[in-house]
């Protein structure tokens, strides 16, 4: 796939459309901004954030998620540079009971229940983004005068644990059930007769060529049969070929002679591509079949994840095993497999924003209308009302924290002040309590006098960098002429594709035909196969930050061409507009025996982190070491919990 695009490949490659400005087009109203107007210039100073006075933030364009303006003030203040460029800092807003960092739903959930103890409580909720909500944000656009909703990060209610009392209870009294609201609201039939396939990239395997299958078996796998339909159209060779049928559809005991323990806590201790490597002896374009399948689910590839863990979701190879059902390492007690040990399952079109946006309507009154929880999800926010003087309840956008330290040391805490950088301006604001519920690994910089153990345990929660990219197009026809909803692209720049997924809520209706304009969904894993996980994890951060939007244009408009291209999809003609959701601070690291020391769980970094500290509580999933939102709201939960105990 094309990373750094020459002045050649543009004179001599195929008419992307990389010329033309998207807002020309006539089908795209509403969305506020091209491509380009979305690209929000960095502000001076380089640690500046950039100011609210941004137009709609779920419409803008172009690079969304950590977009430029909401991460150099984090970045210098990591580098030491910060308080040597700061403006001093400014008193404001007079005391408040609790300051929260991060507007995630952890945030906003330790926001919910400090207010169910203390209804009186003033509460403040500062984050660094032009947006609430953390990873659970949306994309809208408007087409032909319809909105079309896709989640820029958290996409489903869903976790591999079931929900606590404390998640599920937050759910009921929002009015989510899940269960009930899939029932309801989920339409599969739109896309009868459309499955699964495999972009196979002409880098990678020596053709492009899209075969039908192939499916993952969260998307419904295949029988004995489609698999030996599906290899011999693949461009594999022949051993490659017999070699993906015996894993897919074979009884071998890969372990023979030991107990179901014992293979157990051998699969625990190799990765995936080991199995098949040296266990089950496939050849190598088998593996890098398999390389990106777990991209999804753990930002890393196959190299880096527990062949354990690759068992509990359905991936091949384990069917002659007799593996007794139990824990597996990333997948907490899931005794049945993901989706039986799990929790109920629910996509809002928005994904997990509206969790949030049903938060946040409780916590500030005026932001969104007090409409039916179907009515929410087409609702306008007004963000002007966010953070109104007078408000006992307001959330500052823009707005990083730069510190927070306990008056009176943390001993004898009589209040945490904290300090904030908003448009290239400092300001410190007073509370009697503080919930950390932003990226845990930037809390030894904000509190540098924590004790040594905890910052360096901090330090080790290392996020993992993910990109969800939303593509507005005119028709998908050529989706409906191959046959398939989704496509999983092993080696491609992105790798997966699909149609949004297909949800009717209130006035909100999925599009019926595929002459229609829909939304499409690309992921990216940025890693490096082969180094350890948190490496893996800096590296395609780093990756990341140094990619211009136009690299990520580009990839989309050639890949998107390269698979659909035959069925008549013109990237150049059918591409309306593109938002790059970036998370180089994406999923919480969740523990990874392969890489990290069997230790009981309270020696565990997220353990030894989020210890209290003088009247500063610490939550995020982070705090959790599970990339879910019932990590978030439990994690909510327990620090305010400490606060109102101390
Ligand atoms: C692409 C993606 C897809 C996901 N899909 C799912 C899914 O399907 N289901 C699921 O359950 N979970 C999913 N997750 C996991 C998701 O992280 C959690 O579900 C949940 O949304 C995390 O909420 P949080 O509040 O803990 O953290 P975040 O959502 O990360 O919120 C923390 C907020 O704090 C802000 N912040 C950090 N530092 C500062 C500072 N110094 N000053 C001010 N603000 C600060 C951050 O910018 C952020 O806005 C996904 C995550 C990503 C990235």
């Amino acid at each position: 796939m094309t990373q750094d695009p020459s002045a050649k490949d543009r004179a001599l490659g195929p008419d992307l459309g990389m010329d033309r400005p998207i807002s020309r087009r006539d089908m795209l109203h509403g969305a506020g901004a091209g491509l380009a107007a979305g690209i929000v210039a960095a502000v001076s100073p380089a640690w500046a954030d950039a100011d609210t006075a941004a137009p709609y933030p779920p419409t803008l364009t172009g690079l969304r998620g950590s977009h430029p303006g909401s991460f150099e003030t984090a970045h210098a203040l990591r580098d030491g540079a910060f308080w040597d460029q700061a403006r001093p800092a400014t008193d404001t807003d007079g005391a408040y009971d609790l300051v929260v960092v991060g507007a995630g739903i952890s945030g906003l959930s330790a926001a919910y229940f400090y207010r169910q103890a203390k209804p009186d409580a003033r509460i403040l909720i500062l984050d660094n983004h032009d947006d609430f909500g953390g990873h659970a944000r949306r994309n809208e656009f408007w087409i032909k005068g319809r909105l079309h909703l896709m989640n820029a990060g958290t996409l489903e209610i869903d976790s591999p644990r079931p929900y606590s009392a404390v998640s599920a209870g937050l759910l009921k009294d929002l009015g989510i059930a899940p269960a009930a609201l899939s029932k309801a609201c989920d339409r599969p039939e739109i896309y009868q007769g459309l499955g699964s396939g495999v972009f196979f990239d002409k880098e990678t395997f020596g053709t492009d060529r899209v075969v039908v299958g192939g499916g993952a078996p969260w998307e419904g796998g295949g029988d004995a049969e489609s698999w030996r339909r599906f290899a011999r159209l693949a461009p594999l060779s022949p051993k490659a070929q017999a070699d993906l049928v015996r894993l897919e559809t074979g009884q071998e005991n890969y372990l023979p002679g030991l107990t179901s323990a014992q293979k157990k806590d051998r699969l625990s201790r190799i990765s995936y591509l080991d199995f098949l490597l040296t266990l089950a002896k496939v050849d190598p374009s088998v593996a890098a079949f398999y390389q990106a399948r777990t991209h999804g689910e753990w930002g890393v590839g196959i190299d880096a994840e527990p062949a354990l863990d690759c068992w509990v979701v359905g991936m091949p190879g384990f069917d002659g095993m007799k593996l007794e059902p139990g824990s597996a390492p990333r997948m907490g007690n899931t005794a049945a497999g993901y989706a039986d040990g799990g929790s109920e399952k629910f996509h809002f079109p928005d994904g997990n924003t509206t969790i949030a946006r049903l938060l946040v309507r409780r916590l500030v009154p005026g932001v969104l209308p007090e409409t039916s929880l179907e009515g929410l999800v087409t609702a306008r926010a007004d963000y002007g009302a966010l953070d109104r003087a007078g408000s006992p309840v307001r959330i500052r956008l823009s707005s990083t924290v730069v510190g927070a330290r306990n008056l009176g040391g943390p001993a004898a805490s009589r209040g945490v002040e904290i300090a904030y950088a908003k448009g290239g301006q400092v300001y410190r604001v007073h509370a009697l309590n503080c919930v950390m519920a932003g990226w845990n690994m930037m809390i030894p910089y904000l509190c540098p006098d924590l004790p040594e153990a905890q910052k360096e345990a901090l330090h080790k929660l290392v996020k993992v960098p993910l990109v969800y990219t939303s593509v507005a197009i005119s028709n998908w026809r050529a989706f409906k002429a191959l046959g398939v909803q989704n496509l999983y692209c092993p080696g491609a720049y992105f790798s997966s594709v699909r149609l949004n997924w297909p949800v009717d809520i209130g006035a909100y209706a999925a599009a019926r035909s595929p002459d229609e304009p829909i939304l499409l969904h690309l992921t990216r894993t940025p890693c490096a196969p082969g180094l350890v996980e948190r490496d893996q994890h800096r590296a395609g951060r780093a990756e990341l930050l140094a990619t211009p939007f136009e690299t990520f244009e580009r990839n989309v408009r050639d890949q998107l061409g390269r698979m659909l291209g035959p069925s008549g999809f013109d990237p150049a003609a059918d591409i309306l507009a593109i938002t790059v959701n970036r998370w180089p601070h994406g999923y919480a690291y969740e523990y990874n025996p392969l890489f990290d020391p069997d230790v009981p769980l309270e020696q565990r970094p997220h353990m030894i982190g989020r210890q209290r500290f003088g009247r500063i509580a610490i939550a995020n999933s982070d705090s959790g070491a599970a990339a879910y939102t019932d990590s978030a709201i439990d994690q909510a939960r327990r620090a305010v919990d400490e606060l109102l105990a101390a």
